[in-house]
């Protein structure tokens, strides 16, 4: 079972400081880095973390990779503690996929406008309003949330666990607006009901600035990342034939680094939140990545500072908990995806 850390003393920890974005105060350095694999190695703890957060957080982690990749990694490993560098319903779906293991989250604050966009409350009533609809949840969702859902999806198999579902059902699609929309479109059924939630950081990947972009670049390939809500609006657009589908990419974490390293050289466009062209840069340097937007950084996933992950090793906080009823509520709604297939598109 888990349990409560101790915390351990760290030389740099008072350096440690709270402000409105989050914690600071230290610098990403070789000292840091060395007291963060010591503590890491005292509490017998893995570090996740997301392709979105900052390049020295990816760099100090164990595995880098997309939220359910993550989850997989840490329901395998032998490590007692779990330290999620993402958001937070990322950290839960990591504790509802190990319930025995200690997941951290370094900073609890990090959340997800996605996620925000509907409560327990909010789907309660709208199932209520619509008896006998199966919900169909994006996994951007607290656990509550996928405790009230039936079957979980990604971007890569909405459709396919929408097109899963008995046909003469109502289908209750939520959070994310831009990828109901797509899958309603998709699966051709006019029985689905879609919530307007949106991820804040997709305004910054709009049709005119895809197209835009795209012209600009007209020999460039466009790869997107769909294992975040920021790239949902471009699935979306690119369905409607704002860009040239042959240009157009849909790839996982592993799949987009595997086309790259293919690919060699040229110009490719993303798609997605700016954090993903670190790990792709690394990957094959000689392609110009470029970002469809610049300014598409998610202010949440950024909160996962360099003071926040010492913090977090040695206190043994923020610790994300979830509930055992709604734990296993959670989980078949995931279970039920993973047994339709395709959840992640690969690793
Ligand atoms: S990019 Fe959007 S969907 Fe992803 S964590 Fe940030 S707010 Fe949520």
């Amino acid at each position: 079972m888990a349990h409560k850390l101790s915390p351990l003393a760290s030389p740099l920890l008072h350096k440690v400081v709270d402000g409105p974005e989050g914690w600071s105060g230290i610098e990403a350095d070789d000292e840091w880095a060395a007291e963060i694999r010591r503590l890491a190695a005292e509490r017998n703890a893995v570090i996740l973390a997301h392709n979105y957060q900052i390049p020295e957080i990816q760099d100090i982690a164990d595995y880098t990779g997309d939220s359910l990749g993550l989850s997989r990694i840490a329901a395998e490993t032998d490590a007692e503690v779990i330290v999620f560098c993402g958001v937070h319903f990322m950290a839960e779906s990591a504790k509802i996929l190990s319930p025995e293991k200690t997941v951290l989250i370094p900073d609890e604050r990090a959340g997800c406008s996605l996620a925000d966009s509907i409560t327990a409350e909010q789907l309660t009533e709208w199932k209520a309003e619509h008896p006998g609809a199966l919900v169909v949840s994006y996994v951007n969702t607290t656990a509550d949330v996928k405790a009230l859902t039936d079957v979980c999806c990604t971007s890569s198999n909405a459709v396919d666990v929408v097109n899963s579902l008995p046909a003469d059902k109502e289908i209750l699609f939520n959070p994310d607006q831009f990828l109901g929309a797509h899958v309603k479109r998709e699966t051709g059924r006019d029985n689905i009901h879609i919530w307007a939630g949106e991820c804040h950081v997709h305004a910054g990947i709009s049709g005119p600035e895809l197209a835009r972009r795209a012209e600009e670049n007209p020999e460039a390939d466009l790869y997107i990342h769909p294992e975040c809500g920021c790239a949902n609006s471009a699935i979306y657009l690119a369905g409607e034939g704002i860009v040239d589908p042959e240009r157009v990419h849909m790839l996982s974490t592993g799949q987009m680094l595997d086309a790259a390293g293919r690919q060699g050289s040229g110009t490719v466009l993303v798609a997605t939140e700016i954090g993903m062209l670190h790990q792709l840069r690394k990957a094959a340097p000689e392609i110009d990545f470029r970002a469809v937007n610049d300014r598409a950084s998610c202010s949440y996933m950024k909160m996962i500072t360099p003071a926040a992950l010492l913090r977090a090793l040695a206190l043994g906080t923020d610790e994300v908990d979830v509930p055992a009823d709604t734990a296993d509520a959670a989980r078949a709604s995931l279970e039920r995806m993973i047994a339709i297939g395709q959840p992640g598109l690969g690793e």
